[in-house]
């Protein structure tokens, strides 16, 4: 199992006990019978879904794996968006906070769904805005994260993003790597580099060049890009 995976199968579990066990009785008061289970998915669907009484709450890997991966593609998510926006978890968007802004979210839905308010098309309405307000405001969202962070550092698991630029610039000093220009990706070795820019030497015919890019456009050079795309103009 990866981390990606694991870190969703706590929050899995985690939302059982934290968010449903404790109001259960009173959903069932409202919806006889209703009942809500979570689920780890494969892929990046994550998302709230009902069938007559029966809930669930599915938590996709994939997804789980792009918050984890990088600002830059963690910054893709609706969560990253109401997290800056509402000012949950004091505007912080790292890993941890994203999944576990995530499953209030997709928990959101379910409150939503029980209290007959989820209309198609206007899931994202004021009255889930409240709701989720609710989630975090009265301490629960914010408990989850505790527990979250504890379990995840018990299962030695990361919450760090896996690709930092620091990481980047200290992992591939010297080494062979590809860096990626508007047109082309250049093949060649990192000889200088500083907080802003990495200069990247490169020779084409013989002949050595030099050129500065961003950190975050250099990847190590696997030998899997094809040729044509290494070249120099
Ligand atoms: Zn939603």
């Amino acid at each position: 199992m990866d981390r990606a995976e694991r870190a969703a199968f706590i929050l899995c579990k985690l939302g059982d006990a934290y968010l449903w066990q404790p109001r259960v009785k009173w959903a069932q008061q409202l919806v006889p019978g209703a009942n809500l289970y979570f689920r780890v998915g494969r892929g990046r669907r994550t998302c709230h879904s009902v069938r007559g009484v029966a809930h669930s709450i599915t938590i996709g890997t994939q997804c789980v794996a792009e918050a984890m991966h990088s600002a830059r593609s963690a910054s893709s998510w609706i969560s990253y968006d109401e997290i800056k926006q509402r000012g949950y978890f004091t505007h912080r968007t790292r890993p941890a906070e994203l999944m576990v802004h995530t499953l209030c979210h997709e928990f959101g839905h379910f409150v939503q769904s029980v209290l007959g308010r989820r209309a198609p098309g206007q899931q994202h309405d004021d009255v889930f805005y409240a709701i989720l307000d609710r989630i975090h405001s009265g301490g629960h969202a914010g408990a989850l994260l505790d527990e979250f962070q504890k379990q995840c550092q018990t299962a030695g698991l990361s919450l760090a993003f896996e690709d930092t630029t620091r990481n980047l610039i200290q992992r591939r000093i010297g080494e062979r790597i590809l860096a990626r220009t508007a047109s082309h990706i250049l093949a060649g070795r990192v000889i200088k580099k500083n907080r802003k820019s990495v200069t990247v030497g490169i020779t084409h015919r013989g002949n050595q060049h030099k050129i500065r890019v961003s950190p975050c456009l250099i990847e190590p050079d696997s030998g899997t890009t094809p040729l044509e795309q290494s070249e120099w103009h």
